[in-house]
């Protein structure tokens, strides 16, 4: 007998029938005899709906009375799988964050969790009970319901299972487990059995958006045993584990574990900028006061020794704007040029095997060089490679990279 902290997101509660079936699933893992309990997301489009409602009062809603607002989706579908789970003559009882004990500091719309008092569910529990949750909301100290930002169920189911020493988190998603890369994109994607948390942040914050960022944070603070899977058919999910794994046999020359993409960068090049000290903060200062986030910076060593270039990339969505903080505050000082491509791409090799093995960036040039795809800019971590290209190229190197380090799924052969 195992006690399981399951989270349901909003396409898996999405409609009554959806329910019904998470009803049907969770009542079986009562009859095998375990603990369960349950979180859920609001219906899917929900959030959103009520976001929608709020802006149509006024453009910047009280932060206040939004979280009120946006709590009630998930009271709907607790207190509908709590009806569900009844009517299948198992007992279960539905729960707000506030009573479930989870408190929070007061930062609303993106409250983080300070205690959780676990007392009433364990009591709950040990009594038979399927315990059901409301994700995304928790209660600050003077009792105003907060929530926990978008994505945030995730964020209250790792956080119970730490809470309540679960034997596992599962995730049930809209996915069967965490991909090799974007199954939309290249058909030879496969799922992985188990990824490190490590490897899972990377490919987190480079945009696959199987988890939110904070509850694999919360996983790897608090050692929470997670697991991703799918809630609309039976099969192992991904294990997201915390140490290095074996990697299993038949991946042996997998030293990548996945292939993350990214379109929604921009990048600009401040051209013949001084190359003397101080010049990066004059360049990123402005960039950051006006709360522009910089993912990679690049500089050039300078032939001359004299002067330089200088390249960074944000968000497409702040590309305009950092532009002409470039051209008004910064080559008006400091002189040069400015020079900017939106239509690029981010494409990175994530993978603990790197640690422990050279050559895979030398291997990930050759590859895209094969299919004639030039890289403007390269990053590396300890665990990750980056490389910047034309967007236009973007499915192209995905395959290409997927092929060339050994992730292709074993059972498609070749395409003609
Ligand atoms: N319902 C919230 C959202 O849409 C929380 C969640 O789904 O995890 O962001
Ligand atoms: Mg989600």
């Amino acid at each position: 007998m195992a006690l399981y902290v399951q989270k349901f997101g909003g396409t898996s509660v999405g409609s009554i029938e959806r329910i019904q079936a998470v009803a049907d699933k969770v009542s079986k893992f009562r009859e095998q005899g375990h603990q369960i309990v349950l979180v859920a997301s609001a219906m899917s489009g929900e959030t959103n709906r009520l976001i929608g409602l709020a802006e149509q009062i006024g453009e910047e809603p009280d932060a206040r009375e939004l979280d009120m607002l946006v709590s009630t989706g998930e009271q709907v579908t607790v207190s509908l799988l709590a009806m569900a789970l009844k009517a299948r003559g198992i007992d279960a009882i539905s729960h707000t964050g506030a009573q479930a004990g989870i408190c929070t500091d007061t930062a609303f719309s993106r409250a983080r969790i300070q205690t959780i008092d676990t007392e009433l569910m364990q009591q709950e529990l040990a009594a038979g009970q399927v315990v059901v949750v409301a994700g995304f909301q928790g209660v600050d100290e003077r009792g105003n319901i907060t929530t926990l930002g978008r994505g945030g169920s995730d964020t209250t189911a790792v956080a119970l299972a730490a809470a309540l020493k679960a034997d596992e988190c599962q995730i049930y998603t809209d996915v069967d487990g965490v991909y090799t890369t974007d199954p939309r994109v290249c058909s030879k994607a496969q799922r992985l059995e188990t990824i490190t948390l490590e490897e899972m942040l990377e490919l987190a914050s480079l945009g696959s958006k199987v988890l939110q960022i904070r509850s694999v944070e919360f996983a790897g603070k608090y050692n929470v045993p997670l697991r991703v899977l799918s809630s609309f058919e039976d099969g192992p999910g991904t294990l997201i584990v915390a140490e290095e794994y074996e990697l299993p046999q038949h991946m042996e020359e997998a030293l990548i574990s996945g292939i993350a993409f990214n379109t929604n960068e921009a990048k600009l090049t401040v051209l013949d900028t001084p190359d003397v000290p101080g010049v990066a903060s004059k360049i990123l200062g402005p960039i950051a006061d006006a709360n522009i986030e910089v993912d990679m910076i690049i500089q050039n060593a300078s032939a001359s020794g004299e002067r330089t270039d200088f390249t960074f990339t944000v968000a497409k969505g702040d590309y305009k704007k950092a532009q002409r903080i470039l051209e008004e505050q910064v080559i008006s000082e400091l002189g040069g040029e400015v020079k900017g491509d939106s239509d690029i791409a981010k494409v990175s090799l994530v993978g603990v095997g790197m640690r422990s093995h050279s050559g895979i960036a030398s291997k990930m040039f050759q590859t895209l060089s094969k299919e004639g795809i030039n890289i403007r800019l390269v990053s590396t971590s300890e665990i990750k490679i980056s490389v910047v290209i034309d967007e236009k190229f973007v499915e192209l190197a995905v395959r290409s990279l997927h092929t060339a380090f050994g992730l292709d799924r074993a059972d498609i052969s070749e395409e003609a």
